[in-house]
């Protein structure tokens, strides 16, 4: 089995509105600025490395170090690494949410809607991410339709045939979920629930 993560957002984008909607709860407790970009390539970075002792898996992370952002980088990616790399079986981007409401928390997983098996994975995805996370909550899977937050990954990759997950593990926002992505287990706790659930996938 093949996959491709991807971090969201990209190195350029310092400043995706998310990310900064996720800083101000830190700026708040006076702990710096945590961009939601560097967290999400440091749990990309170490699902890959879980994920390297499943057998038949093959995890292309190339999507992590790239400048580029969200569906160009997936299409960039794809078209250089389609010859080498060949059908690619799943691709997840990972993201992190943040609202304006801090009480807000939870998890959810978003596929494009229509896509069977893209819901069928999304809904692995949240129960591994449910049973690992300490701090959340279900928010359920939501199937995206074009137009909407993440249609031009998601909707991009099932054109292509390849079925695309996006997650949002924890919210930023949420002070507590803020002082444990700082300081607790919750970056390899989020890392551990992608690498579970690919495990069941591949497996
Ligand atoms: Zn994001």
């Amino acid at each position: 089995m093949k996959i491709i993560l991807v971090a969201g957002h990209g190195l350029s984008n310092k400043n995706a509105k998310v990310a900064d909607v996720g800083t101000q709860a830190y700026k708040a407790a006076g702990e710096g600025t945590l961009y939601e970009r560097d967290v999400v390539r440091k749990i990309a970075r170490m699902t890959g490395d879980m994920t390297q002792l499943i057998p038949n898996l093959v995890c292309d992370q190339l999507g992590v170090e790239t400048p580029l952002q969200l569906s160009k980088k997936v299409e960039v990616i794809w078209d250089q690494h389609r010859s080498t790399f060949g059908p690619v079986d799943l691709a997840i981007e990972i993201h992190l949410n943040g609202f304006a409401n801090p009480s807000v928390y939870g998890s959810e997983v978003l596929y494009y809607d229509g896509d069977d098996k893209a819901e069928e994975y999304a809904g692995i995805f949240l129960n591994h991410i449910l049973r690992r996370v300490s701090i959340t909550k279900t928010r359920g899977v939501k199937g995206v339709k074009s137009g909407q937050n993440g249609a031009a990954f998601l909707g991009g990759l099932s054109r292509k045939g390849i079925p695309a997950v996006l997650t949002e593990s924890v919210f930023m926002t949420n002070p507590a979920t803020a002082q444990a992505l700082r300081y607790g287990v919750l970056i390899p706790e989020i890392a551990l629930g992608h690498a579970s659930a690919i495990s069941e996938i591949a497996g």
